[in-house]
């Protein structure tokens, strides 16, 4: 067993930086090989500057690093969903039991950026411009292609950890081995990011700490508040059919569609239809695939071993929870790397599934559902039952997003209290009139006291 290890990351997005800053912590070199230029010196690339919601699994991993203090100070807390009507009405619906159930609003650069000033004030090595190439599954060499200058080169490392995202080069090479399991589904959903200035006093155009949605059925528009006073907004439409992309050809197109289904959010986007060609339109995929590790050598984690759609706001908070399971049984088993990752996957990958199956589910829930009265009935009465059984009974978007129980574990009860819901609200138009010894009765005898992780 050699003394000291030297592990290569390939990918420095999200979870490949907060990954490589606890294994220098534990004594392992490690270095970084990124194929975009260093985002700190070159700007973001349009489409890029997304907003993404961090949420208590992903804190916990930054807290376990050490840098949730550096993070806190990029993030701002929302409490709860504001929904927009066509007619410009306002709906506000709190995510969790109270204002210490929040989700965070983190600019996706800022956070990156963070994590990489973390990661090389602690010693690791970032390369930028390192397109990994191919992966040498023998000799375990990372095989690079310098972006600018064209020139090759390949790396040897005692470990190979593929952080590089849903279109993972190391998980290409996994590919060729034999029986290994792949799945894509793409959404027929694509989004595009577009941005609501700061308004003139330089504070936000609209209520700050909320998520606004502009659920419209077919398709919604989402914003996130950044810290320097803008919205980040997210637009998600079919590629093709009506209200879709494929309609949206002509700035006068944009501007039609905007006036007739978000007219409030004309106002706030001066630069609407320049926003709208400057961006790419983005697609949406769920990829599982199996075994995530090849002969104690190489691993993927994070979106290269299981990517998921946005809509549960999982997959950054998903990945960094793969840090914090990976670093615990490297502190158990020591550098028995083969253990480690079969572990790893057996103790992650029915979880990551439920997750991404989770999200789909989700989309029709924000897209759709929110809007509906009968929806938001059933979300008071689910914080109502929460409140008298807190120990037994927390809704399903609690479980994934405020607690650490195994998603896995959270879909499973979400299906049991959806079921018990159905049976206490169906008949009822009310909170008052909600039958609490019948609520006892089915929370008692089909719900046990509810574990962390
Ligand atoms: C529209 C949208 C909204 C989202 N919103 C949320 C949200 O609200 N909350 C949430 O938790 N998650 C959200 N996510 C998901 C989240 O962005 C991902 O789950 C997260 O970024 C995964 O981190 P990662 O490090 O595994 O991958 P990434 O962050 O994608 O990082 C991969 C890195 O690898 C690099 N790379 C790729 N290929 C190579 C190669 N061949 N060689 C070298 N480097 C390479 C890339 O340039 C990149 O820097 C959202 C995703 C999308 C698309």
């Amino acid at each position: 067993m050699p003394t000291k290890s030297n592990i290569t990351l390939v990918g420095s997005g999200l979870a490949g930086p907060l990954l490589a800053i606890s294994l220098k912590a534990r004594g392992f070199d490690t270095e970084i090989f990124e194929r975009r230029p260093d985002m700190r010196k070159v700007a973001v690339s349009a489409g890029r500057s997304i907003n993404l919601a961090l949420s208590t699994r992903g804190i916990h991993a930054l807290r376990e690093a050490g840098i949730w203090p550096d993070i806190e100070k990029i993030i701002i807390p929302m409490k709860g969903r504001m929904m927009h009507s066509v007619a410009g009405e306002l709906t506000f619906q709190r995510y969790g039991k109270d204002d210490s159930e929040v989700i965070n609003s983190v600019s996706r650069a800022a956070l990156n950026i963070v994590l990489m000033n973390a990661a090389e004030e602690r010693g690791v090595k970032i390369h930028f411009q390192q397109r990994c190439t191919g992966f040498d599954l023998r000799t375990r060499a990372v095989e690079l292609r310098d972006e600018e200058s064209g020139k090759l080169s390949s790396v040897e490392s005692e470990i190979v950890i593929g952080t590089d995202g849903a279109t993972s080069a190391i998980r290409t090479e996994l590919l060729k081995t034999p029986r290994f399991n792949f799945s894509q589904q793409y959404l027929d959903y694509g989004y595009k990011e577009l941005t609501i200035p700061a308004a003139e006093n330089g504070e936000h155009a609209m209520e700050t700490h909320a998520l606004h949605i502009w659920p419209r059925g077919s398709f919604m528009l989402i914003a996130l508040p950044n810290i320097d006073g803008t919205f980040g907004c997210i637009l998600f439409l079919p590629f093709e059919g009506d209200n879709s992309f494929a309609r949206l050809g002509s700035e006068s197109d944009v501007q039609t569609f905007f006036a007739t289904h978000l007219p409030d959010v004309l106002l706030l986007m001066p630069s609407l239809a320049e926003n709208f060609f400057a961006n790419p339109t983005g697609s949406m995929v769920t990829i599982k695939c199996s075994p995530w590790h090849h002969d104690g050598k190489a691993l993927l984690l994070g979106d290269a071993a299981h990517a998921i759609v946005p809509f549960f706001g999982q997959g950054l908070n998903c990945s960094f929870e793969d840090c914090s399971c990976l670093l615990e049984l490297l502190d158990r088993h020591g550098r028995q790397w083969s253990r480690i990752f079969e572990e790893f996957e057996e103790a992650r990958k029915v979880n990551t599934d439920a997750i991404a199956d989770l999200a789909v589910e989700n989309f029709v829930e924000m897209r759709d559902r929110v809007a509906d009265p009968r929806f938001l009935f059933k979300k008071k009465a689910e914080l109502a039952l929460e409140a008298k059984f807190p120990a037994r009974f927390v809704p399903k978007y609690s479980m994934v997003t405020f607690h650490r129980v195994p998603y896995s574990v959270a879909a499973r009860r979400g299906r049991i209290q959806d079921r018990i819901l159905a049976e206490l609200c169906d008949p009822i138009d009310r909170i008052e009139d909600l039958n609490w010894s019948q609520a006892e009765k089915l929370i008692h005898r089909e719900l046990t006291p509810l574990e962390e992780n």
